[in-house]
């Protein structure tokens, strides 16, 4: 800790611990971590003809999560935001690491926020290799690695005219949870769980591979991401609003306006939305749903630019406000 990230302090044995505690509840391991927590680096091995997908998120106490959120939650939603981005990418999650500041060594908070992250790091296998911990005000940047065959790469870029466009899951539920936590009494827990503790669609994003064109994780919104897909790829998507997926939670929570809202714009979600050319559309689709999280069709892509939206009777939707937005 301190300001000088190479300076020693006494605050040292504060850090040793937080890290011997972190290291110890996140257990999983790989055969192709060489060397993990406790060096200069970790040394990994990648296996030849294999890519490495990289990405990195961060996550800011006041921004990304409330001050008082649960350490457990927020751990766990720091490494599944980032195992989202792999998910879009086709990428098999294999090594993560981890940049605390933290405001104060808490050991019960570290504690708490590791077992969350371990919780979801076992169930994708994800080993733990590295590191850092500072102090400051509280924030949390997660790298993930992924390992992908070469030519597999779900890009943004490969969407073309006629193609459908698919969502996976339910859109809006966090949205929803994020209005209800803020409001008395607290509403759904489903849609508080949507919010808190996402699951990174990773097996979906697998079987994407070689049969989607293009590829991205819905962190900011539907039409706010789509609209990345459709510059990437140098098209346009028509979109049926009222084709949208809805959780029952959702449905029960809010009238149509506002659902429509959450679902076209609301944050969070981390559902995938891919786009894929008619032709082995209904073997994927299949496939999706035996994965225990079936897609849904809710447009198509065309020529020229943007995202449009249509009811089921074919008239105009506007678009509600952009997708969250930083330094907007
Ligand atoms: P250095 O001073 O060489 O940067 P550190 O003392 O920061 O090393 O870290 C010691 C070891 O602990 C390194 O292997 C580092 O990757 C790991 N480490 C530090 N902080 C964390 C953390 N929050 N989570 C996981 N590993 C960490
Ligand atoms: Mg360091």
């Amino acid at each position: 800790m301190g300001r000088n990230p190479k300076a020693r302090y006494a605050a040292d044995v504060a850090e040793f611990e937080l890290i011997e505690s972190i290291r110890a509840r996140c257990t999983q391991t790989r055969d192709d971590v060489v060397l993990g927590i406790g060096d200069d680096a970790a040394l990994l091995a990648v296996p030849a003809g294999t890519l490495l997908a990289v990405s990195t998120d961060t996550l800011v106490a006041g921004v990304h999560f409330m001050q008082d959120a649960a350490a457990r939650d927020i751990g766990w939603k720091s490494l599944a935001v980032n195992l989202s981005d792999l998910a879009a990418m086709g990428a098999e999650p294999a090594w993560a690491t981890l940049a605390l500041t933290l405001p104060v060594a808490d050991a019960r908070w570290v504690n708490a926020f590791a077992e969350g992250f371990a919780a979801l790091a076992i169930q994708h296998r994800v080993a733990l290799v590295g590191g850092d911990t500072t102090q400051g005000p509280l924030s949390i940047t997660v790298t993930v690695h992924g390992l992908l065959p070469e030519r597999f790469a779900l890009t943004r870029s490969g969407a073309r005219a006629g193609d459908g466009v698919y969502v996976t899951g339910t859109l809006g539920d966090a949205a929803a949870g994020l209005r209800q936590m803020q409001s008395q009494p607290p509403g759904d827990s489903r849609l508080l769980e949507r919010l808190q503790r996402p699951t990174p669609r990773v097996a979906q994003g697998l079987l994407l591979r070689g049969r989607a064109t293009a590829c991205i994780d819905i962190s900011d919104g539907l039409a706010a991401d789509l609209d990345h897909v459709c510059a990437a790829s140098s098209v346009s998507a028509e979109i049926d609003a009222d084709a949208l997926p809805a959780s029952p939670a959702l449905l029960a929570a809010c009238a149509a306006g506002t659902r429509r809202a959450f679902q076209l714009a609301g944050g969070d979600d981390y559902e995938l939305c891919f786009t894929a050319s008619d032709a082995g559309s209904g073997d994927l689709l299949d496939a999706l749903a035996r994965s225990g999280c079936a897609a849904t069709r809710i447009g198509r892509i065309g020529t020229g630019g943007g995202v449009r939206l249509r009811d089921a009777a074919g008239n105009p939707v506007s678009l509600p406000r952009r997708g969250w937005e930083h330094f907007a």
